[in-house]
């Protein structure tokens, strides 16, 4: 990997404000998804390793906190900016070890910095309150304080930003924050850690810990110092930490699985949804919890739009991330493409046919042909689990009121999407659909300062925006007698 700045490719953890990376301990090989080839090893931390880290963050709590939140609020912008002029590297680092195309990895280290850029913004902004009291003899603040130590576990699908938008929410309130990011994708996080470093965030303020899942987060979620844990990835793990928070009662931010329906109505721009579904469906390869799950189409446009849809996908270029052109690069591993190919061939055996694409593709192992499947049906496996893959399963509905009961019959609550013309009825939509992100004659919805985050078992909390900051404050309500 040719890098401008080649010092940003650790091998080390983030501890203390100290490149850590001990005698005695194994060590988390990183490969790259397009070719297996390894990237560069990490440290596999051991608990001891972890409570160092969590000392480190309360220390550096005792200070962060009481720092001014405009000289935070400065810090994080130098953090920004530097992520900004290493966007290059980042996406490079990014695209050898998640794979993506490097366009898309670039555009991720900017929305990533975009995150970090508005909780600059917020820090400045976190306001009490003065709540007229009942007696006249009482006074009643507000007072908006830090939680204290948090700790952030990430997902591989977006390595740079997952981290930013949970870290810069929490500097910016003044907390601290220890991030074990994915076994797969840790080089992102620790080049953005050592930019924060070089941002001049203090030591114990942001820390980054790799090792084995069930060490690093037993320890974060067994602490009784750490007071808060912010979680993105599958429900299935969502629950486990739950579970493992409930002892100490920690705060809980959960970003979890999610199944999103996107429906195309009769009454719809057909162009435009079909743009919005290679959007939503096809970005980083159909890993993301806000892809398109299911394609709901009214049965007066079916047949058309599946055929401009597999016109659009059958020019959509597989490959490795670093090359020119390539839109979808390989999927994660080969657990994940195992699964794609699961869903694709229990669908066809349940009588779905496939418009283009349906199997692996000849870029290499885990590449996965773009795949457009017609006929799909409410009983297949497609319908009912997170494919997290490039393949559009199209299911046929009569009426909205079908639709919206088929689109929430689901235990996942994150993205949904629809695309109407018809003004009266997307008011209607739109306030049925019980997800936390509904995107109208859109298939893009996330940016910083809109509130990201799920309902039912798709997680709890919101991040970004304006609301992201308050799961990083207490609210505390001081009544002073002043008779
Ligand atoms: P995915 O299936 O997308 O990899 P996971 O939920 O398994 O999603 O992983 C998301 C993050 O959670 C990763 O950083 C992973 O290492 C971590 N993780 C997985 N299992 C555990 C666990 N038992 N305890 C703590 N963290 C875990």
């Amino acid at each position: 990997m040719d890098l401008t700045a080649p010092g940003l490719l650790r091998e080390a953890c983030l501890v203390d404000g100290q490149w850590y990376a001990p005698e005695g301990r194994d060590t988390i090989v990183v490969t790259s998804p397009a070719d297996g080839s390894v990237v560069a090893r990490v440290p596999s931390l051991a608990s001891e390793d972890i409570e160092m880290a969590v000392d480190a963050a309360e220390r550096a709590f005792r200070i962060w906190s009481k720092t001014a939140a405009s000289e935070r609020s400065a810090k994080l912008r130098s953090w920004r900016d530097l992520i900004v002029a290493n966007a290059d590297d980042l996406a490079a680092i990014m695209t050898a070890e998640q794979g993506k195309p490097l366009a898309e990895a670039r555009g991720e280290v900017i929305y990533a910095a975009s995150f970090i850029e508005w909780f600059a913004e917020e820090a400045k902004r976190v306001y009490g309150d003065i709540i007229p009291a009942p007696q006249a003899d009482k006074r009643i603040l507000v007072l908006k304080q830090p939680v204290g130590v948090c700790a952030a576990i990430t997902p591989w699908n977006f390595p740079a930003a997952m981290i930013t938008r949970k870290g810069g929410a929490a500097l910016a309130a003044g907390c601290t924050i220890i991030v074990k990011p994915a076994d797969q994708t840790p080089l992102t996080a620790l080049a953005i850690a050592d930019l924060a470093v070089q941002a001049g965030i203090p030591a114990g303020v942001l820390q980054v810990v790799t090792g084995p899942a069930e060490v690093v987060g037993g320890v974060l979620t067994a602490s009784d110092r750490v007071r808060k844990l912010s979680f993105t990835g599958s429900t299935k793990v969502g629950r486990l930490l739950m579970a493992q928070c409930a002892p100490t009662i920690k705060r809980l931010s959960l970003e979890l699985g999610g199944n999103a329906p996107f429906i195309v109505f009769d009454d719809a721009d057909l162009d435009a949804a079909v743009e919005g579904a290679i959007a939503s469906k096809f970005r980083n390869a159909g890993q993301t919890c806000v892809c398109a799950n299911r394609l709901y189409v009214q049965s007066g446009v079916y047949d058309a739009f599946a055929r401009k849809l597999a016109d659009r996908v059958a020019g959509l270029t597989v490959g490795p991330g670093t090359r020119e052109g390539v839109l979808i690069g390989p999927l994660i591993d080969e657990a994940a493409i195992r699964k794609v190919e699961d869903h694709v061939a229990d669908a066809l055996a349940e009588g779905a046919e496939s418009l283009v694409g349906g199997r692996r593709s000849g870029a290499g192992s885990l590449f996965f042909e773009p795949t457009v499947l017609v006929g799909v049906t409410q009983s297949m496996r497609i319908a009912r689990e997170e494919t997290f893959g490039p393949v559009a399963p199209l299911f046929r509905f009569e009426t909205e009121e079908e639709v919206v009961r088929l689109a929430n019959d689901t235990e996942f609550g994150l993205a949904s999407y629809f695309y109407t013309e018809n003004g009266r009825r997307a008011w209607r939509v739109a306030e049925a659909l019980e997800y936390g992100i509904v995107g109208h004659n859109t298939g893009v919805i996330s940016n910083e300062v809109a509130p990201f985050g799920g309902m039912k078992q798709s997680g709890m909390g919101r991040e970004g925006s304006k609301y992201g900051i308050e799961e990083y404050i207490e609210t505390k309500y001081w009544c002073s007698a002043v008779g």
